[in-house]
């Protein structure tokens, strides 16, 4: 069986800092957030899409967008999970090794 879903994620990747949130009118902590879309096909290989991250408001969620690249070098490591991130080149491999040995077993008698 071959099953195929998308969602919406956010995950919060640090340390709340205190801002003056111009919609609460008051001081608020704001999260620094990784915003992303993502599809995956049977659980196992997925992509990401719309990444991105901002820095959001923990009462009315208003925020700002944060540079992605500033971002990620300050990050230990990428919040987004194995299988999404690298989700599609293991199954490009995967489909070029079946291709492969399929073409070898062709040539083979
Ligand atoms: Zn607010």
């Amino acid at each position: 069986m071959f099953m195929i879903g998308q969602g919406e994620r956010t995950v919060v990747v640090g340390p709340a800092e205190s801002r003056h949130c111009p919609r609460c009118g008051e001081e608020r902590d704001f999260l620094p957030q990784l915003k992303y879309s993502f599809g995956e096909f049977d659980l196992l290989f997925g992509f990401v899409y719309n990444k991105r991250y901002q820095l959001a408001c923990s009462e009315c969620n208003h925020g700002w967008i944060l540079d992605t690249k500033t971002m990620e070098a300050g990050l230990e490591r990428s919040p987004i999970p194995f299988h999404l991130r690298y989700g599609f080149v293991v199954l490009l491999a995967l489909i070029a090794a079946l291709a492969m040995a399929a073409y070898a077993y062709r040539h083979s008698s």
